[in-house]
């Protein structure tokens, strides 16, 4: 509720300047406006199957947490019933996990929301709500794939400043829960950190996983699923390179598996950055080819995100693509 949201915006300008540089994820606020904005991310993606299998979930927003605006804050009509993630006005807002819309208007017809607002069923009892939006970029009824825009944060409803106030309910609409220890069960970290896959895992992440393990030199088939093969090879790998050879991968490994792409490059880890890329609906043929299509998908991403727009796939960019 966000009566609750604006208590937390007015804290929120307390907040030193030093958290604006956490995980260095706003280094590009501003950059990126003179971009042209002719890609329209999300419409090409297809609807996938509902499912809360780890790899099927993913980060709703970049930005960070505004001091007082986690689950559970004490406020004046209740404690606080989402998470909010701040960045500024315009930055994209995706779908958590594959669903679709049920309802789209002021609050989502939740009681104590405000502002314009989505709320996705992704089956089994499972919703989430997405708070303040400036803009959406879905329909009433839409099937939505993990990673679909949806929405731009806002500022819309009873609140001082851009946020997103991010909701899941599981359990049955109105079964609140915490959205930071749900999304880290499901292998996402909310305030904008590496993703962790885990063994049984299936999706496009565990495709770019093995795309980029291929080009390590560890010849796997680009399946999605995350199973014994791709598993020991990951193991194999974090040996290689002295971390703990658990064939998860997490913060640790993520690193140590993706390259810095830009255009002129050509294999595998370019595949598994189209794959990533395609993720957040960049509808891109994964020929391994980085030319000007692919600058421009990375580029349009960089830009939504609020993440410097220098169309090079660095390790921020890819931080948040398989976040
Ligand atoms: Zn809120």
């Amino acid at each position: 509720m966000c009566e609750s949201c604006a208590s937390v915006a007015a804290a929120e300008e307390e907040r030193p300047r030093t958290g604006l540089s956490r995980r260095g994820l706003l280094a590009g606020v501003g950059l990126g406006l003179g971009v042209s904005m002719g890609f329209v991310p999300g419409l090409t993606a297809t609807a996938a199957a509902a499912s809360s299998k780890n790899g099927r979930w993913c980060n709703p927003a970049l930005g960070y947490f505004p001091k007082g605006g986690h689950y559970g804050a004490p406020r004046s009509g209740g404690p606080h019933a989402g998470q909010d993630i701040t960045n500024s006005t315009g930055t994209a807002v995706y779908a958590a996990a594959a669903g679709t819309v049920i309802r789209k208007g002021w609050g989502g017809g939740l009681p104590g929301r405000s502002g314009n607002g989505i709320v996705l069923s992704h089956g089994g009892g499972q919703y989430t709500y997405y708070g303040h939006l400036s803009a959406y970029r879905i329909g009433l009824n839409a099937k939505v794939s993990a990673g679909q825009r949806i929405g731009d944060m806002g500022a819309t409803g009873n609140v001082t400043g851009p946020h997103l106030h991010f909701e899941v309910h599981s359990g049955g609409l109105g079964a609140l829960t915490n959205p930071v220890s749900f999304m880290a069960g499901r292998g996402v970290d909310l305030g904008g950190g590496w993703s962790r896959i885990d063994p049984g895992a299936r999706g496009k992440r565990v495709t770019a996983i093995q795309y980029l393990m291929t080009r390590r030199g560890y010849d796997l088939a680009a399946d999605g699923y995350y199973g014994s093969v791709s598993v020991g090879a990951v193991k194999r790998f974090q040996a290689s390179r002295g971390l703990v050879a658990d064939g998860q991968v997490g913060p640790a490994t993520w690193p140590h598996l993706v390259y810095t792409l830009k255009q002129g490059h050509s294999g595998s880890h370019v595949r598994a950055l189209q794959t990533v890329l395609n993720k957040h609906g960049a509808g891109l043929a994964v020929d391994g080819g980085f030319g000007t299509v692919t600058t421009s998908a990375v580029r349009s991403y960089q830009s939504v995100n609020r993440l410097v727009v220098d169309g090079v796939a660095g390790a921020v960019t890819w931080r948040a693509l398989v976040g």
